[in-house]
C-alpha cells in the first residue's frame, strides 16, 4: 500500500481539489492508498486568527462567518447536485466549531484550547475532499486521524504514543484499505481522554510519516506545488537545482537547519523502516521529483538554506573561571528544560557562544534560570546560513563582506551565523 499527502496548497481552491482527486483516482485503482489532507489554503492561519480574537473578547463571528463562505465557495464548485450530503454537513461542522470555541477560557489552558480549535481546518478539508472522491467514483471513506494517532498531553506538540498508534493502525486501517481509499487529517491526533491535540505547525507530512510507518507502505509521496527538493529558494538563488535523488541522512539535516520543504519530523519513521519518501509536484505529476532512500550518493549539489529568525547569545563566567568545567551542563540542561532549540554551540576558555531559534518567552525565562554567576549578552534577528556539501566558490560568493557571529565547518557542510 501507500500513503500520499496533500499540503494546503494542494486543496486551496475547487481548480485544486479536482487535480488532487485526479492524482487520488489514478493511484486508487492501482494501489491501496491512504490519503492524508491538511487544511484548505491558509485556513489553519485563519483559525488562529480566530481563536485569538476570541481570546481577546473581539468580533470573532465574522471571522467565522468569511471561513464558512471560502470553503462554501469551494463546495458549490465541487458539487453541482444541490441534495449532495455535504450541504448538510457543512453548517453542522461549522457550527460545531462555534461551539467549540465558546465552551474556550478565555484566561486559561490556553494550548490546550488552541488545538480544539485549530484542527477544524483539517476535520474541513478532509470532509469536502472524501466528499468529492466519492462522487468521481472513488470509494473514499473519511477516517478520523484522532482516533488512530494517539498522543499525550502536550498541547502543540503532541508526542506519539508510538504502541498504541501502532497497534490500532496495523490492525484497524490495514483491513480498510483493501476496499477503499482511506482519507484522514493531517496535523492531529487524539489524547487518551477524548480531546483533540496537534502535531506542530506543518505537520501533516509527520502525520503521513506515521501511517506509512505503521502500515509498512511501500512508499510516501508528499505532493508538492515545487518539482521537488530543491538546492536553495529559487525565488532568492537563481543556480537552484532539483536534487533527484537524496538519503535519509541527507534530508534530516535540511530540514533541521531550515529546509521547509518537508516537515523535520516526516524523516525518521520512514528511514526506520526503510520506506521511499518521494517529492513530487502536483501541477506536474508525471515529473520524476525527489526520492529520498538509504543510498547516498557523491557529488551533490551545494544545498543553501538560510534560517531566519536566530538569536545570538553569549554567556561568560565573571570570576574567568572556565565555563566548561563548571556551567557548560548546567547551562544545557535550562536549554533543554525550557525547550529551547540550539542551532549552533560554541565554547571558549570563559564563554558560551549560541545560536538559538527566537522566542521571546522563552528567552525570558531562560535570562532568569540560569546561574548568577554568569554574564548574559544577545543579539536578536540574526540568520543561521547552513551550506551542505559546500564548495569553495559557491562559499566565496555568498560570505563575500559578512563577519559571522559563529561558525562552524564539518566535513559535509559550513554554517555561519550572520
Ligand atoms: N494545516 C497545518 C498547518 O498549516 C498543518 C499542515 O499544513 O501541515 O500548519
Ligand atoms: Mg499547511
Amino acid at each position: 500500500m501507500r500513503v500520499f499527502k496533500f499540503g494546503g496548497a494542494s486543496v486551496k481552491d475547487a481548480e485544486a481539489v479536482r487535480n488532487m482527486a485526479q492524482i487520488v483516482y489514478q493511484h486508487g485503482i492501482q494501489h491501496e492508498l491512504l490519503v492524508v489532507v491538511s487544511a484548505m489554503g491558509k485556513t489553519t492561519n485563519a483559525l488562529e486568527v480566530i481563536y485569538n480574537t476570541y481570546i481577546k473578547g473581539g468580533e470573532y463571528k465574522q471571522l467565522i462567518t468569511n471561513l464558512y463562505d471560502f470553503h462554501q465557495l469551494i463546495t458549490v464548485s465541487l458539487f453541482p447536485d444541490a441534495e449532495a450530503p455535504i450541504y448538510d454537513l457543512m453548517p453542522r461542522l461549522f457550527d460545531r466549531l462555534t461551539a467549540t470555541l465558546e465552551r474556550q477560557s478565555r484566561t486559561e489552558a490556553y494550548d490546550e484550547g488552541y488545538d480544539q480549535i485549530i484542527s477544524f481546518g483539517e476535520i474541513i478539508s478532509t470532509h469536502i475532499v472524501a466528499h468529492y472522491l466519492r462522487t468521481i467514483d472513488a470509494d473514499a471513506i473519511w477516517l478520523d486521524a484522532r482516533q488512530y494517532i494517539q498522543t499525550d498531553s502536550t498541547w502543540r506538540e503532541g508526542k506519539i504514543d508510538w504502541r498504541w498508534t501502532q497497534k490500532i493502525i496495523s490492525t484497524e486501517v490495514a483491513s480498510l484499505l483493501q476496499n477503499h481509499v482511506v482519507v484522514t487529517q493531517g496535523f492531529i491526533g487524539g489524547t487518551l481522554d477524548g480531546k483533540t491535540s496537534t502535531l506542530g505547525r506543518e505537520g501533516s507530512d509527520f502525520t503521513a510519516a506515521i501511517f506509512a510507518h505503521c502500515l509498512d507502505a511501500e512508499s510516501l509521496t508528499i505532493w508538492k506545488d515545487v518539482p521537488g527538493v530543491l538546492s536553495a529558494d529559487p525565488k532568492k538563488f537563481e543556480q537552484a537545482s532539483l536534487y533527484t535523488h537524496l538519503s535519509y541522512a541527507d534530508a534530516v539535516e535540511m530540514t533541521y537547519y531550515g529546509a521547509t520543504v518537508i516537515h523535520p519530523k516526516t524523516i525518521r519513521p520512514l528511514a526506520t523502516k526503510q520506506i521511499p519518501l518521494l517529492v513530487r509536484s502536483f501541477i506536474l505529476p508525471e515529473a520524476e521529483g525527489t526520492t529520498i532512500d538509504t543510498e547516498r550518493k557523491q557529488d551533490l549539489a551545494t544545498s543553501i538554506i538560510q534560517k531566519p529568525n536566530q538569536r545570538f547569545i553569549e554567556l561568560s563566567t565573571k570570576d574567568y573561571g572556565f565555563i566548561a568545567e563548571q556551567y557548560l551542563v548546567t547551562v544545557l540542561e535550562t536549554l533543554s528544560r525550557l525547550n529551547i532549540k540550539v542551532n549552533l554551540l560554541q565554547v571558549t576558555a570563559i564563554s558560551l557562544q549560541l545560536a538559538v531559534d527566537d522566542d521571546e518567552r522563552k528567552v525570558a525565562k531562560l535570562k532568569t534560570s540560569l546561574p548568577a554567576e554568569l554574564t548574559y549578552a544577545d543579539s536578536h534577528g540574526l540568520t543561521l546560513l547552513t551550506l551542505l556539501f559546500p564548495t569553495p566558490a559557491v562559499e566565496a560568493t555568498l560570505l563575500a563582506g559578512k563577519m559571522p557571529r559563529l561558525s562552524q565547518r564539518t566535513d559535509r557542510a559550513l554554517q555561519v551565523l550572520i
